[in-house]
C-alpha cells in the first residue's frame, strides 16, 4: 500500500503520475482539508475534489482545478443574481457540491461523502480527508484574519502574511483509516505541495506526524521549491512567514521529524550536497511536472526511493 500525503494542484499532478504506475487498490491519498468552505451554502472541499478529480480522469489540467471542459452558466446566473462570484465553481463541479452537502446533511461523515462520490466516479483508489473535524487554515493578514480561499483566490495572494494558523487542529483526531493507512504502508509520499498550507494542516492534526515518525516505510518528499521560489503559488511567502527558508532545506526542515528522502531539482545540487552531509538522502533530479511523461517520472522516482519493490511487483502483475 502506497499513501500519499497531499493539497490540490501540484498535488494533483504528482498523484496523475503514481495513477498510471500502480494498481488503484494500492493508492490511499490523505488529503487537506484546512481549504475547505462554505459556498453558495454549500460545503466546499478544493483539495479532495482535486484528487478525486484526478483519479477520476476528468481534472481540469490547464486549469489545475475542476472538471475538465466544464461549463459556468451557475456561476453566471449567480452572478447576475448579486451573488458572490470570486470563487469559481463549474457546472458538474457544483454537482459533486451539492451532493456531498445532501450526504453530510443528512448525517454522513466527510469521509463517507468522500468514498462514495468517489466510488460513483470510478475511483478505485482511496481518499481520505485528513480529519472529519472542521480544521481551518487562517491567513493573518494586516487586512485581517482570511480564510486561505479569500486569501488564495478573492484577493489573488497579494497581501502580506503575519502568520497561519490552523483553528480547530489542537482538537481535531485523524479521519478513520488515516493512522492506521500510515502505519502500514509500504511507502509514504509527501506530494510537491505547499508546506505550510497543503501539507501543513495534515501535520497539525495529532497524531499524524507521530504515525509519520514510527512508520516502517519509508517516507519521500517532492519539493514545491525550485531555488529559493516556489514553482507556483504563495508557498515562499508563507513560509517566511513560519520562519521557514525559502529552499530545499526549509522544506527539509518542515518535515525534519519524519523524512528520509527528499527529491530536489537538479538545479539545486548544490544545496543538496549540504543537506545531504548532514545526514539525509537527497536525490535530485528534474522535478517540474509540464508533461504527463514528466508525472509519471517523477512519481517513479519517488516510489524507486521509497519502496523498489512496489515497481517490481505493479510490473509483474501487469504482465
Ligand atoms: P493547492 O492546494 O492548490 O495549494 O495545491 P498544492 O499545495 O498541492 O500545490 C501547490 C504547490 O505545488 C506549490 O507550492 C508549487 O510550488 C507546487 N508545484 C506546482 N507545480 C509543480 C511542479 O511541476 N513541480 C513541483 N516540484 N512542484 C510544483
Amino acid at each position: 500500500m502506497i499513501v500519499v500525503l497531499t493539497g490540490g494542484t501540484g498535488g494533483a499532478k504528482f498523484v496523475d503520475g503514481l495513477r498510471r504506475l500502480v494498481p488503484p487498490e494500492e493508492l490511499t491519498v490523505i488529503v487537506n482539508t484546512g481549504d475547505d468552505h462554505e459556498w453558495w451554502g454549500l460545503y466546499v472541499s478544493p483539495d479532495v475534489d482535486s484528487i478525486t478529480y484526478v483519479l477520476a480522469d476528468i481534472l481540469s489540467s490547464e486549469r489545475g482545478w475542476g472538471v475538465r471542459g466544464d461549463t459556468f452558466h451557475c456561476l453566471q446566473a449567480m452572478k447576475d443574481l448579486g451573488e458572490p462570484a470570486w470563487f469559481s465553481v463549474g457546472d458538474r463541479d457544483l454537482a459533486t457540491h451539492l451532493l456531498r452537502t445532501k450526504l453530510l446533511s443528512k448525517g454522513q461523515t466527510l469521509s463517507d461523502a468522500t468514498s462514495y462520490i468517489a466510488e460513483k466516479l470510478g475511483v478505485r483508489s482511496r481518499i481520505l480527508p485528513m480529519s472529519e473535524m472542521r480544521v481551518e487554515t487562517r491567513i493573518d493578514t494586516p487586512a485581517g484574519d482570511l480564510s486561505f480561499e479569500e486569501y488564495f483566490v478573492k484577493r489573488w495572494y497579494q497581501d502580506p502574511v503575519n502568520s497561519v494558523r490552523f483553528a480547530g487542529a489542537s482538537e481535531a483526531e485523524p479521519a478513520p483509516e488515516v493512522l492506521e493507512a500510515i502505519a502500514s504502508a509500504q511507502a509514504v509520499l509527501i506530494a510537491p505541495s505547499n508546506p505550510v498550507t497543503s501539507i501543513g494542516p495534515i501535520l497539525a492534526v495529532p497524531g499524524i506526524c507521530g504515525a509519520l515518525e514510527t512508520t516502517q516505510a519509508k517516507v519521500v518528499a517532492v519539493s514545491p521549491i525550485i531555488g529559493n521560489a516556489a514553482v507556483s503559488g504563495p508557498a515562499a511567502n508563507l513560509m517566511i512567514a513560519q520562519g521557514l527558508q525559502v529552499s530545499i532545506a526549509g522544506i527539509a526542515e518542515a518535515y525534519r521529524d519524519f523524512l528520509d528522502v527528499l527529491i530536489a531539482d537538479d538545479s539545486d545540487s548544490a544545496s543538496a550536497q549540504s543537506l545531504s552531509s548532514g545526514g539525509l538522502q537527497v536525490h535530485c533530479t528534474n522535478i517540474l511536472m509540464r508533461s504527463s511523461d514528466d508525472k509519471t517520472r517523477i512519481a517513479r522516482a519517488a516510489l524507486t526511493l521509497a519502496c523498489p519493490e512496489i515497481l517490481a511487483e505493479s510490473a509483474m502483475g501487469n504482465q
